[in-house]
């Protein structure tokens, strides 16, 4: 399988002011919708004061119901672009099929294929023949074995820069959200070549816990994390309940530069 590994050789995604992959803390967050210029503008100034490098936020969002906020879509993407561009940031934002695909390689440095998709082998196949690097979530109800087949479709069509990412679970817990499958991670690490981060946001679906999962990222030898921040959360028009007020993040943050050399 092009996925396995086969020796002690890593693939490192390299984005020109950063890079993802072993050997490297690489954070990337944002917030989960882009909602309108000046939140996604603020977020780029903070992010940027932070020094990190990568920011995300959705414009096509895969929600649950049909009700709910489905993104921003073409305007967002120009938003997310203004706000990065101005910060020197780098973009991921999720793609939900192929007509959304065509516009967010146009505007994104990473391709996000979120949970929902992670089995949509169609999708999968579309993305693994473009040249950009792609961010594969693990779908809530797959298996490690599954995720890295996903993985293999990716591949298999020629692009080899995918970034893994574990966002938890579904389990009988309702205490979080997802499970965090935090042994997902030495697991991949020894059956793949390829970076593997962690979202703990999607996996808590509470913000009080993230400090501590962004800890036991680091420690547990992730990659990098995928935050979800916004100035107001209680007023996000997605996932505000997970998502860290500025001061929080800035705060778990300084605390794990002092452990790591984080990107
Ligand atoms: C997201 O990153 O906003 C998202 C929808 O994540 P997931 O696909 O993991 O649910
Ligand atoms: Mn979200």
């Amino acid at each position: 399988k092009l996925v396995a590994r086969k020796n002690n050789e890593n693939t490192i995604i390299d984005l020109e002011n950063t890079k993802v992959g072993e050997g490297f803390f690489t954070i990337i967050a944002g917030p989960c919708s882009v909602e309108n210029k000046e939140i996604i503008e603020e977020t780029a100034h903070f992010l940027s004061e932070l020094g990190i490098k990568i920011m995300r936020g959705g414009v096509f969002k895969p929600r649950t119901s049909p009700y709910s906020f489905q993104g921003l879509g073409k305007k967002g993407l120009e938003y997310l672009k203004l706000a990065a561009e101005k910060y020197n940031l780098k973009i991921i934002t999720e793609a939900l099929d192929e007509d959304t695909l065509k516009l967010v390689n146009e505007c994104a440095d990473i391709i996000q294929i979120g949970s929902r998709n992670a089995q949509n082998y169609g999708l999968l196949r579309k993305v693994g023949k473009l040249n950009k690097p792609v961010l594969l979530k693990r779908g809530f109800m797959m298996t490690i074995e599954e995720f890295l087949y996903s993985a293999e479709y990716i591949a298999f069509e020629g692009n080899k820069n995918i970034i893994l990412c574990e966002r938890g679970i579904r389990t009988f817990e309702t205490k979080t959200r997802n499970t965090l499958d935090i042994s997902a991670i030495p697991v991949l690490k020894k059956e793949t070549h390829l970076p593997i981060i962690i979202d703990p946001s999607h996996a808590a679906g509470r913000r009080d816990i993230i400090p501590d999962l962004i800890k036991a990222s680091l420690a547990i030898g992730a990659h990098g994390i995928m935050v979800e921040i916004h100035p107001q959360p209680e007023k996000a028009l997605s996932d505000g309940k997970q998502s860290m007020i500025f001061k929080e993040f800035e705060k778990t943050i300084k605390e794990i530069k002092e452990l790591a050399d984080v990107l």
